[in-house]
């Protein structure tokens, strides 16, 4: 074996393989190098997903001819110039390959002027120079990508179906452009329209260009800034929610990028405003100085390292659960829940004696900690909380911050399911409510807690799976068509998986641009609940590109027995607890909601018993 040293060639194809991974990345290096260039206007035509042809034009700095010829050597940058730049890099791009990686892989061609003499023209086959020649003076730069992988077949193998990689690129795009709000992008796809952004520098605008104008209309600013950070955006209202974290966009300095601690701290901020299994979106710019973040740990620059990570999160989480507690504490002080049983007073008193009761105790119960998280999303606390005629004592824990109410984690008690050998739940009586949440019900074993919320929804659950899993095929007709607005990504996946689509019984009829109409769903749709279900299935699509009506009929019973169900905070007379309790004693699962939640938390007589130091 002897070694030898590649030539240029054959190295630039290999850092092709880093940084050229599919259509959408030559995207991405292409649009950073023209905001790099100082860019205010950006378009991007692409043909058969890029495969075929990829044609960026800006109207940037533009370059000299000598700058042309030494772009496409492997290494050549005109942006970072020593070792220190490179902790202070406020360029998108530094490493000086991607025009190299690019031209080595494909045929390409560029027309540049810095607009005060002729421009250059130059094309390459494979990286190797084949004609430069002048060309006209418009100040910018307008790269043509043609054959993408045309002579590394083995790539061209990988790459997914043409919409598939459509849908990378349009991704990508929404990015660019919501990282970008100053910058006008115009995007075509086989000559037709893709999208649009003005190019204001009002970010909300570019998400209503992006995401709609009914997404835009539910999101919420913020804005905070600490010594290190500013962190500015858009956060969604808890009400509308996807399946995929595709809708939570993280930029810093101008760079979008991905990093799942960052992710996890917005999705914490939201805390328990989310469903289970369900992403917010979330628009987050976040500046800082670039000597705090480490840019240079990924080819394509799409991960960064923090060295203050802990604070940025925490930063984060911090702003958006001020945002949500600012919103949502208008309403609840200014309406109170209505509690009329002078024995909540009661029990409520009770409450705080027995936690301090247990704290004294704590080797009684011995048993794990049940941390009992019901809290209702933000869309259903706040329609729930009636207005309140007497009691003072509920103001104080309803002007409490929403996390930190229906929390009775210093509880300790097990939840019924360990300790019940017999999966069915014993007669039980209703002794009253807690906090307008929590039915008490006592029998000869002892106390038991049921979140109402957590009992309806289970037995509501069990009562739609089973109506909803009757496979009836048959359509039903709309009096009134119904109209949805998609965005671009959505409306791309449509049209791919029309025929998918069909197939369950969902016929959609193009309606301008990112609009649809239905005239006709299938029967098993529940009322008042078809919007929900046919966007659930859009996002699976999107997700698993495929439709699996089983689980979405699932997901539909979740749907509507959460929604359908009584809520914390509301008031149930002896009948309601009675009737409540003995519907989930019928339900083959009682012990937990259809979100994995517990339902009953039992304390046995002998720890009664024990607390109170009756028996030691
Ligand atoms: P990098 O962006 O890391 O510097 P590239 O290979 O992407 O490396 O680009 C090489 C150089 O080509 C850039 O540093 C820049 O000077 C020049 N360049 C590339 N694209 C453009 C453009 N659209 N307008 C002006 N200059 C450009
Ligand atoms: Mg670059």
């Amino acid at each position: 074996m002897s070694i030898i040293q590649m030539s240029d060639a054959l190295a630039n194809k290999i850092a092709a393989g880093e940084v050229v991974e599919r259509p959408a990345s030559v995207v991405k290096e292409l649009v950073e190098n023209s905001i790099d260039a100082n860019s205010t206007w950006i378009k991007i035509d692409i043909t058969e997903a890029g495969l075929q042809e990829i044609r960026i034009t800006d109207n940037g700095d533009g370059m000299s001819e000598k700058d042309t010829d030494k772009a496409f050597l492997r290494h050549a940058t005109s942006k970072i110039k020593s070792e220190t730049d490179l902790f202070h890099v406020k360029t998108l791009g530094f490493r000086g390959e991607a025009l190299a990686s690019i031209a080595s892989v494909s045929r390409l061609t560029i027309k540049t002027s810095q607009g005060d003499d002729a421009g250059t023209f130059l094309s390459l086959e494979g990286g190797k120079p084949l004609v430069k020649k002048k060309s006209d003076a418009r100040k910018g730069t307008e790269i043509t990508i043609k054959d993408l992988f045309f002579n590394t077949p083995a790539r061209l193998k990988y790459m997914k179906s043409l919409h598939t990689e459509l849908g990378h690129v349009t991704d990508l795009l929404n990015r660019m452009a919501l990282s970008h709000p100053e910058i006008r992008f115009e995007a075509t796809h086989n000559g037709k329209g893709l999208f649009k952004t003005s190019g204001t520098g009002d970010l909300l605008q570019v998400i209503a260009q992006i995401y709609g104008m009914n997404v835009a209309k539910k999101m919420l600013p913020i804005k905070h800034s600490t010594l290190d950070f500013s962190i500015e955006g858009y956060i969604a209202k808890p009400e509308i929610t996807r399946a995929s974290r595709a809708y939570v966009s993280t930029i810093i300095n101008g760079r979008y990028i991905r990093n799942p601690a960052l992710t996890q701290a917005i999705l914490r901020g939201y805390h328990t405003l989310l469903p289970i299994g369900r992403s917010p979106i979330v628009i987050l710019a976040i500046d800082m100085d670039p000597i705090l973040v480490d840019v240079n740990v990924h080819p394509a620059k799409l991960e960064v390292r923090f060295s203050k990570d802990r604070e940025l999160y925490s930063a984060i989480e911090q702003t958006i659960k001020t945002k949500f507690r600012e919103i949502t504490l208008i309403p609840e002080m200014e309406q109170k829940p209505k509690v009329k049983d002078k024995s909540i007073q009661h029990t409520l008193d009770f409450d705080k004696v027995f936690k301090e009761d247990n704290a004294r105790n704590n080797e009684v119960a011995g048993s794990q900690q049940v941390i009992h998280d019901a809290t209702p999303s933000f869309s259903e606390r706040k329609s729930n909380v009636q207005p309140l005629d007497e009691q003072e004592n509920t103001k104080e824990i309803f002007s409490q911050p929403i996390n930190e109410m229906n929390e009775i984690k210093e509880m300790e008690a097990e939840p019924i399911k360990e300790e019940a050998e017999n999966p069915r739940v014993p007669p039980m009586y209703p002794i009253g409510q807690l906090q307008g949440t929590y039915i008490l019900a006592q029998n000869e074993n002892g106390l038991y807690m049921i979140d109402q919320h957590a009992a309806q929804e289970r037995i509501k659950y069990e009562f739609f799976k089973e109506k909803l899993g009757k496979p009836v095929n048959e359509s039903q007709e709309l009096l009134l068509p119904m109209t949805f607005e998609f965005s671009k990504q959505e409306a791309i996946f449509i049209e791919q998986y029309k025929e998918e689509l069909e197939k369950v019984g969902l016929f959609f009829e193009q309606f301008g641009n990112q609009t649809y109409v239905i005239r006709s769903h299938p029967n098993w749709f529940p009322a008042g609940f078809e919007e929900e279900v046919i966007r659930e299935m859009i996002e699976q699509i999107m997700n698993e590109e495929k439709v699996n009506v089983q689980s979405i009929r699932e997901e539909a019973a979740i749907l509507m027995s959460c929604k359908r169900s009584i809520k914390a905070n509301h008031y149930l007379n002896e009948d309601d607890m009675l009737r409540l309790l003995e519907d989930l004693r019928k339900t083959t699962d009682p012990f937990t909601c259809p979100h994995g939640r517990p339902i009953i938390v039992h304390f046995s007589t002998y720890e009664l018993e024990k607390m109170f130091k009756r028996i030691m």
